[in-house]
């Protein structure tokens, strides 16, 4: 389990850059497959520290990442950026 801290203000599970989603999906090119455009669900509204302890379970396709365990990210705290019409992982670290 990881926290997440997302970039992607556009997404409906974004709340004050916190990821509200209890899991998310990272596709093999290090995107969020979980990114949703639209208005926000109604739960959230959480308090900052709510959020702060929030941990989320991170399915992940890009298997070539240093932090990537058979699909299971191991980084404790995972940041996820913006970018048009997507949501980049910003961590990922090509193994060598
Ligand atoms: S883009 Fe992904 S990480 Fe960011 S809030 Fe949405 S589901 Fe969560």
């Amino acid at each position: 389990m990881s926290k997440i801290k997302c970039e992607q203000e556009k997404c409906k599970y974004n709340s004050n850059k916190y990821c509200m989603k209890d899991g998310i999906y990272v596709d093999k090119h290090a995107s969020c497959d979980s990114y949703e455009e639209g208005a926000k669900t109604s739960n959230t509204n959480f308090e900052i520290s709510s959020l702060e302890s929030k941990d989320n379970q991170i399915v992940c396709n890009a298997t070539h990442c240093v932090y990537n365990n058979h699909k299971d990210c191991t980084i404790t705290h995972l940041n996820i950026g913006k970018e048009k019409d997507s949501a980049n992982c910003i961590d990922f670290e090509e193994m060598d």
